[in-house]
């Protein structure tokens, strides 16, 4: 099976279509890790491109104070589950939120 390889301008690029958090207003951001939920160096693309162990797509939303953010992982609170893509991760992020809160878009 081969799949699409993501780079980091893909991830920042489904960044932009977060709806920010109706708490604190945040906009939360996308973190990868392998299957195994290990967290991957953010910075750099290496894993990206080369994702032996699995690929998979978290939600951050990293800020304590805020009331929403329900779980947390070693590398922060992480809303939602793993997603096979960053687009995934958005569009979850924004149905919850538009589900539940009412949000202008
Ligand atoms: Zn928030």
């Amino acid at each position: 099976m081969s799949r699409k390889h993501f780079t980091l301008e893909d991830i920042r690029k489904a960044e932009q279509d977060f709806i920010p958090c109706p708490f604190c207003n945040k906009k939360p951001t996308i973190v990868f890790s392998d299957d195994e939920c290990n967290w991957k160096d953010q910075d750099s693309e290496e894993y990206l491109q080369d994702p032996w162990s699995g690929l998979c797509f978290s939600i951050c939303h990293d800020n304590e104070e805020c009331p929403i953010v329900p779980t947390h992982c070693d590398n922060g609170p992480v809303y939602g589950n793993c997603y096979d893509t960053p687009e995934e991760a958005v569009e979850d992020w924004n149905k919850h939120l538009k589900k539940h809160g009412g949000m202008k878009i």
